[in-house]
C-alpha cells in the first residue's frame, strides 16, 4: 500500500506547549481585569437576577408563561365575561380585547392582524357571492388571437 505524503502536514505540537498556550489565553482576560471590576460584574449579575425575579408576579400552577417571563392572558381569569360564564352567569359586557372570544379583535390587538382579518372576511363574502349577469358570458376582454387559438387551432 503506497503511503501518500501530505505536503501541508504540520509538525505536531507538544502537549505541554498546547496547555500552556490555552491557559495563557484564558489568563490574559483576567490579567487585564482587576479584582475590583470582576467583583462589580458579579454583583451586577446578581442584582439583575434579583430584579428579574422580584418585579414580576410569580406564576401559579397552570399559568402559561410568555416569551418575556410574564403570565400569559387566560380568559377564565382575565376576561370578566368568560370568568362570569364559568360561574354560569351572564355579564352584559364585552369580552376583554385580548380574549379570543371577542368577536371584533379575536384576541389580537395588532393593527396588521386586524386588517388581515377584515380582508379575509371581505374576500370570503366576495367569493361566496354568485356571479352577476354583467360578469357572465362576456367576450369584451377576449382578444382576436385568443379567439383564433380557441376556434381554429384545435382542429
Ligand atoms: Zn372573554
Amino acid at each position: 500500500m503506497p503511503v501518500v505524503n501530505n505536503p501541508y502536514r504540520r509538525a505536531p505540537r507538544p502537549a505541554v506547549a498546547m496547555v500552556a498556550a490555552d491557559s495563557a489565553a484564558a489568563a490574559s482576560i483576567n490579567l487585564q481585569m482587576g479584582p475590583q471590576s470582576q467583583k462589580r460584574l458579579t454583583l451586577n449579575e446578581r442584582t439583575h437576577q434579583l430584579q428579574s425575579n422580584s418585579h414580576r408576579k410569580k406564576l401559579k400552577a397552570g399559568d402559561q408563561q410568555t416569551l418575556f417571563g410574564d403570565r400569559a392572558f387566560d380568559p377564565n381569569k382575565d376576561c370578566a365575561k368568560c370568568k362570569a360564564r364559568l360561574g354560569e352567569r351572564d355579564l352584559h359586557r364585552g369580552h376583554h380585547p385580548l380574549c379570543w372570544n371577542n368577536r371584533r379583535t379575536k384576541g389580537v390587538i395588532s393593527a396588521a392582524a386586524l386588517e388581515s382579518i377584515q380582508e379575509e372576511k371581505r374576500l370570503k363574502t366576495h367569493f361566496s357571492a354568485p356571479l352577476a349577469d354583467k360578469d357572465k358570458f362576456s367576450s369584451r376582454h377576449t382578444t382576436k388571437e385568443a379567439q383564433e387559438a380557441f376556434f381554429f387551432h384545435n382542429n
